[in-house]
């Protein structure tokens, strides 16, 4: 059989415009699927309309056309697919994997972590609200190819967790697996800050009987305060700076040493030969300074 073709994605949501830390896991999965010969597409994961902000999806893609970043094929837009997320939902609740619950926010403990209240059946007195995803104590265990071994277990970090909300949205765990699967994508290269929700996508590609691509988890950088530089527009290069001087700074940011002064299009070529992922920093966060934290 032949192996399957590389294929990796960048995933933005719309819920601002391309900023330095969206720019490096563009970057990063762009090179990644490209330097092996692969596919890279763009998935604009609009599944949340209020929480997105108007006219990011196009000024996202235009900022990524203006930097150089073209898809290989048309571009994904999860409020296309809520068919697809459905039939997703109504498999687990099918097998058993999943079930109604009919708790609001005041029912739950502030950890995060839900209690189980709705697991064997909705207290008298409630409502079906929300479906959520009923973890076993198997093991979603992985190897990521840049943070090494995880070993979180969803039991400890989420609990059951939503994958239909009481608004009637689905999650984003859910649609991200459901979609990974319909693009056919075979790596995730994406920022750490989503690498605790990794252990949870595998235990829906199981249940579900999907494969699971690669993953690997690229440094995000934060503030001095540890704030993640979405937040922080005033010196992103996206912004303030020609496309070539952006893609450099992303470049420098993943450990590759480009020459100076190079043209968008030259930088890329340079960029596809030379891409070398065990210079990049194998941490969780960066501080601007460039002090490496973990
Ligand atoms: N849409 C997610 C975000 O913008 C990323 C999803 C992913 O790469 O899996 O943070």
């Amino acid at each position: 059989m032949n192996p399957l073709p590389v294929v990796g994605r960048f995933a933005p949501s719309p819920t601002g415009d391309l900023h330095f830390g969206s720019l490096v896991s563009a970057v990063g999965s762009y090179l990644e699927a490209r330097s092996a010969g692969g596919l890279w597409l763009l998935r604009i994961e609009d599944i949340d309309p209020p929480r997105e902000i108007k006219g990011s999806s196009d000024r996202i893609i235009h900022d990524l056309n203006r930097l150089g970043l073209v898809p290989d094929g048309p571009i994904l837009y999860q409020s296309s697919r809520r068919d697809a997320y459905q039939r997703a939902v109504e498999r687990l609740l099918e097998k058993g994997l999943a079930y109604p619950c009919g708790c609001s926010r005041k029912d739950l403990s502030k950890s995060g972590k839900y209690p189980g209240n709705c697991r064997n059946g909705i207290p008298p007195g409630k409502k079906p609200r929300s479906i959520r995803f009923r973890v076993e104590a198997n093991d979603c265990a992985f190897e990521d190819r840049l943070q090494g071994p995880v070993s979180d277990n969803p039991a400890d970090i989420s609990g059951d967790f939503i994958i239909k909300r009481a608004d009637g949205l689905f999650a984003y765990q859910l649609a991200v697996v459901v979609d990974d699967d319909f693009q056919r994508v075979t790596q995730v290269v994406r920022g750490a800050d989503l690498l605790d929700s990794t252990s949870r996508q595998i235990c829906l590609q199981r249940a579900l009987g999907l494969d699971s691509p690669s993953y690997m988890h690229l440094p995000v950088v934060i503030s001095a305060d540890g704030k993640k530089l979405s937040k922080r527009t005033q010196s992103d290069p996206v912004k303030h700076h020609d496309p070539a001087t952006a893609v450099e700074q992303a470049l420098l940011f993943l450990g590759q040493c480009p020459p100076s002064g190079l043209s968008l299009s030259s930088l890329w070529n340079w960029a596809l030969d030379h891409w070398n992922i065990n210079l990049i920093p194998g941490t969780r966060t960066i501080l601007p300074d460039n002090t490496l934290s973990v």
